[in-house]
């Protein structure tokens, strides 16, 4: 059954368009459980109506032209009910509905599944035999299991159709659902990002010149051949000889030609090499990946590793530099930092990436360089759309290919609005970040780009409360070199003095992987990250501190930070770590003092432990993204779960209060310095809770500056209380909601009219 299974739902995912793969479904099923009859009713989101998309068995010549009310027949109960539905004699069901035409009189018996999706219903499957006879559980099991696996598929195919089968047709326009990344609208033209040697993530593109392609092409292959022939005689004496004859099945498929025949076919008709070489390859690996037979079936695995053998070969003769279209809306499977690099900060207008959340760094890097992005448009046919023209709406989540002019004129609007609200809010920095009865607010930022520095400066931020120390190591192909890294943080302790810079030191592991240090881990957010890694590798937690320490002489604005901490031992030895890079300089004749040093609370057992924790250091500062996930055991990038990531839970303000008492009580200060301290609504909490410092992107900051300028302080303790007594996260939203209109700030909410 498992088997069966799979190879239902391997062959649906090939398919290339949602009709075949309908199609696949009914016919394969039919096979797998020897019925007659197997239908998918999809259900239409407008009317609601449940249409006969696809079936085996039955009048092909209804096919998409007759439906079902949600209130009618068995089918209409199946998805009204959302289970299942096994008869035996279904024409004595009271709601069996006779359909005309459609040949159903001679089935008796029937079973129907509903097919939902992320909790709506899209369909039905239905299976239908003459014997009259109920299905038994094994089948009853199968067809639910069946229905549930194809409901995710079905739904990408129906999204990603939407413009496979509107390619053609002139102006048709399509919206991908994704999450609100960062902030703001971006109109501008979609230039596709892919991993190098990734066969799947390669964009379609027209090559200028097809006999420079066909050359590239025909070297790459070649430079395959000699590598596996190499590879094939350094391994002849380690190798059994059975093992070692994989290395003629490889050189049998480059040697095949049919494969890049068709390559050479498709570069031929204008596509460049790269595309030619996805299409081909992935196809084949489609119909391997299909075959029944398991020798086959591992073949596929044989294709895949030679196309991207040849694949790497094309990307790095590829030497040009990418050029960058004016308005560029970065578009890519996962984006990355480097990915982000690359492109010159003035072309770069808007990001999308298909994986991940708001609160991967990459959607972080976008809200702190203000660029509008959209993460986990999981629906989006990313390598389809190059050169589209695409609306990134940061606000709502959706991104629009090639939208229709009342759509554009919309949004174009809404980001002229938005400037004229920034450009308002340009007279708040050089004001106070006070509240209108006198309380004072210090707000810092968040840095990791030099770029962020002077922005930050310019908005008039009061110190750095978090400098991301791992943005300069992602940047790089090695670890940074002590020399290296002096002059990186002194060049951020320059820029800000006299006013202190917070630097954490190396946060990387769980999903912020250094190209060249990679960790592979099962469960990597629980695994080896932060201070586990650094204080693993005292070397090279030592070289950074060490080189924090140099930058400071003279400046004395360093402060230093330990990600991750999970208990008192690890504060206990970074701090013996700290003081002996202090103790060694100061010997060396470095002139220096040593900084205050702090932990980060991000993880639950910190915040139990804030008292024992603050007690050792000089300041506690929360890292509210990292908490929020720990706390309510979602994973921050997970676009699944990404409706139950709320910083607005709860439990989650309960262990900010309580973090901000234990510090309290230990008579240190405390700051918050993940997203929410950046969110103008909750900075109203925040502020009644006690906490001493925000720090946030310097996107945020005037916004936020605003909010504090225009409540009393005396009014947000009730607030504060009223927030602590509901019990869900979006009693919270609606009491903030309602506290910003009531100050005149709603705008800050959301912009007008997106
Ligand atoms: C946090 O977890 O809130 C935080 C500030 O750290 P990062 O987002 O870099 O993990
Ligand atoms: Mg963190």
């Amino acid at each position: 059954m498992l088997e069966a299974l799979r190879s239902i739902v391997q062959a649906v995912n090939a398919a290339g368009n949602l009709q075949s793969a309908l199609d696949i479904i009914v016919s394969r099923i039919a096979e797998v459980m020897g019925t007659e009859v197997c239908t998918v009713y999809l259900r239409d989101p407008d009317s609601g109506r449940l249409i006969f998309m696809a079936n085996q068995g039955l009048n092909p010549d209804l096919i998409g032209k007759i439906s079902l009310g949600p209130d009618e027949g068995l089918v209409g109960q199946v998805a009204r009910r959302e289970e299942p539905i096994n008869l035996d004699h279904a024409e004595k069901h009271p709601n069996f509905l006779y359909l005309p035409g459609i040949g159903e009189e001679q089935y008796h018996s029937f079973l129907g599944a509903p097919i939902i999706h992320q909790r709506s219903v899209m369909g039905v499957l239905v299976v239908q035999q003459k014997d009259s006879r109920r299905f038994d559980e094994n089948e009853e099991a199968f067809l639910v299991t069946m229905s549930a696996q194809l409901a995710g598929v079905i739904a990408h195919a129906r999204a990603t159709g939407s413009i496979t089968t509107s390619q053609n047709a002139v102006g048709a326009t399509a919206s991908f659902k994704g999450i609100a990344g960062a902030t703001g609208i971006a109109i501008g033209r979609a230039v596709i990002v892919a991993p190098i040697a990734e066969l799947h993530s390669v964009p379609r593109r027209q090559s200028d010149d097809p006999q420079l392609e066909l050359q590239a092409f025909q070297a790459a292959l070649q430079a395959v051949r000699t590598d596996i022939h190499a590879l094939s005689e350094k391994l002849l004496t380690q190798l059994p000889a059975d093992e070692h004859a994989l290395f003629d099945v490889y050189l049998r498929i480059i040697d095949d030609g049919t494969w890049a025949a068709e390559v050479v076919k498709k570069i031929n008709e204008g596509e460049w090499a790269q595309g030619a070489l996805s299409q081909v390859m992935s196809s084949h690996i489609r119909t391997f990946e299909m075959m029944e037979d398991a020798y086959f079936k591992e073949r596929a695995t044989d294709i895949k590793d030679l196309g991207r053998r040849v694949l790497a070969y094309l990307q790095t003769s590829d030497v040009e530099p990418a050029e960058y279209p004016d308005k560029t809306i970065l578009v890519g499977e996962e984006l990355t930092a480097s990915m982000l690099g690359e492109v010159p900060r003035e072309k770069l207008v808007g990001m999308v990436s298909v994986r991940g959340s708001s609160n991967s760094h990459v959607a972080i890097l976008a809200r702190a360089m203000g660029i509008p992005t959209v993460m986990g448009a999981a629906d989006l046919p990313y390598t389809q759309i190059e050169n589209a023209n695409l609306i990134v709406d940061g606000y709502s989540g959706y991104v629009h290919y090639n939208p229709s002019a009342e759509v554009y004129e919309h949004f174009r609007s809404v980001s002229e609005e938005d400037q004229v609200l920034t450009q308002g809010l340009e007279a708040l920095r050089d004001l106070q970040s006070e509240t209108l009865d006198g309380h004072r607010m210090p707000l810092w930022v968040n840095t990791g780009l030099m770029a962020d520095v002077a922005r930050s400066l310019d908005r008039g931020a009061e110190g750095v409360g978090l400098y991301r120390t791992e943005i300069p190591f992602l940047l790089r192909e090695r670890f940074p070199s002590e020399e290296e890294q002096r002059a990186i943080y002194r060049e951020q302790l320059i820029a800000f003095a006299p006013l202190p810079v917070t630097m954490r030191t190396l946060d990387i592991g769980g999903d912020k992987a250094l190209p060249y240090f990679p960790i592979e881990e099962e469960n990597p957010f629980l695994g080896w990250r932060g201070i586990r890694v650094t204080l693993d590798h005292p070397e090279i937690f030592l070289v950074q501190v060490r080189a924090m320490l140099k930058a400071s002489e003279g400046l004395n604005n360093l402060r230093i930070m330990l990600p991750m901490i999970s208990n008192v031992q690890e504060v206990d030895e970074a701090l013996e770590l700290v003081r002996r890079a202090y103790d060694e300089l100061v010997e060396d004749g470095w002139d220096i003092t040593l900084p205050p040093i702090g932990v980060m609370v991000e993880v639950p057992a910190a915040v139990y432990q804030a008292r024992q924790l603050a007690r050792r250091v000089d300041f506690l500062s929360v890292g509210s993204n990292d908490l929020t996930q720990y706390l309510l055991a979602v994973d921050r990038n997970n676009t699944r779960v990404a409706d139950l990531y709320h910083a607005y839970h709860p439990a989650v303000l309960n262990s900010l209060q309580q973090v901000v008492d234990a510090a309290h009580a230990e008579g240190k200060p405390v700051g918050i310095c993940g997203e929410l301290a950046g969110d103008p609504a909750a900075v109203l909490l925040l502020m009644a809770m006690g906490y001493d410092m925000l720090s946030m992107n310097d996107n945020s900051l005037l916004r936020v500056k605003a909010v504090i300028r225009s409540c009393r302080f005396d009014d947000l303790e009730g607030l504060l209380s009223a927030a602590m007594q509901v019990d869900t996260a979006d009693e919270v939203k609606a009491l903030l909601r309602r506290a910003m209109i009531d100050i005149g700030m709603e705008r800050l909410l959301q912009p007008v009219g997106a």
